[in-house]
């Protein structure tokens, strides 16, 4: 399937190019960015002269920030494209109900994807938890903002979700492998005086399951989610890459794909099979969490 790929920034660069060359399901057929390109591909600088001029490419990718991705996003499916989604789907909740309502209507498959879940202790620690009873579980997700997005100062703009946006990835697992859902029962967000958008959050929810996003932790990452059942604990580390069982680490599945080489085999899948799937539950957490949300002013921060 020919694929073209919207928004030729980092993410685009780091992941989806090298998962798209590496896939014999794919070819990165264009591309459309204001100044990104890829060498060798052809490249559109206006996203309506790609719809119009590149009817065979059936399928976009669309990786720019949640903000103006819904306008390109809606173009897309009206004009009988396929579309995947970055995460977070959306700047709202309602703007990819729109986009799924879209999509169904006219017969297209929408993905919006959660790189997180595809991490390779991801699916092994739901099947774990399957048969357990949870009795509590914490989330810490601490990484340091200008290591990660160098320059993007659209993190901290209205829709931009500020730490929420590495946090929805740790909300995204954590909505897949709990075996009973949770909802959000307090946050305490941290704004600096000169940002839109939160640096940390502190979020509570039912079940005992608390979570710690903050963007500030400079040396080493912190992205575990540690959880203590009936029979035993279970911690995902590294972005839910390593998997620990009683304080045991598990040995690696060596054979699963990377985050976005299975992005990529699943839409390739749903494309194929007629089906869309957009699970909207790490979003509500977040749109949660600005509704609740306590503020605590801190200082200026830039990046
Ligand atoms: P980015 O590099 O700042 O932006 C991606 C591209 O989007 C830019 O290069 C830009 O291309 C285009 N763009 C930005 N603002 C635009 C606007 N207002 N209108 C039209 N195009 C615009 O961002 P990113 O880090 O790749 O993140 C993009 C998405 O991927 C986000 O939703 C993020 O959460 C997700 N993601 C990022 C990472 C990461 O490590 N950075 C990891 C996983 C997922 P042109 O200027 O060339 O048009």
């Amino acid at each position: 399937m020919k694929v073209a790929l919207v928004g030729i920034g980092k993410i685009a660069l780091d992941q989806h190019v090298p998962a798209i060359r590496a896939a014999n399901d794919w070819e990165l057929a264009a591309t459309v960015s204001r100044k990104g390109a890829v060498a060798g591909v052809e490249s559109f600088t206006d996203f309506a002269v790609f719809l119009a001029q590149r009817p065979d490419v059936t399928v976009v990718s669309l990786c720019l920030p949640p903000v103006p991705r819904f306008a390109y996003a809606e173009a897309a499916l009206r004009a009988d494209r396929h579309v995947m989604l970055e995460k977070p789907p959306g700047a709202t909740l309602a703007e990819v109900q729109a986009l799924q309502m879209l999509a169904a209507a006219r017969g297209l498959t929408l993905y919006a994807t959660w790189h997180s879940r595809m991490a390779y202790a991801v699916a092994p620690a739901k099947a774990w938890l399957a048969d357990k009873t949870v009795r509590r579980a914490d989330i810490t997700w601490r990484e340091d903002v200008r290591r990660w997005h160098p320059g993007q100062n659209w993190v901290f703009e209205p829709g931009g979700m500020g730490v929420f946006d590495p946090g929805i990835n740790a909300l995204s697992i954590l909505t897949e492998i709990l075996p009973a859902p949770v909802h959000l029962t307090a946050a305490t967000l941290t704004y600096p005086e000169n940002c839109q958008t939160p640096i940390a959050a502190d979020l509570s929810f039912s079940g005992n399951v608390t979570a710690d996003f903050d963007w500030r932790q400079v040396g080493p990452q912190t992205w575990d989610i540690e959880i203590d059942t009936d029979e035993g604990t279970l911690a995902l580390r590294m972005g839910g890459n390593r998997l620990e069982v009683g304080g045991v680490e598990m040995a690696g599945e060596n054979s699963i794909m990377g985050e976005y080489p299975a992005l990529y085999a699943r839409m390739a899948k749903l494309v194929t099979t007629g089906q869309s799937d957009v699970d909207l539950a790490p979003a509500i957490h977040v749109a949660d969490a600005f509704s609740l949300g306590r503020r605590i002013m801190a200082p200026p921060f830039y990046l």
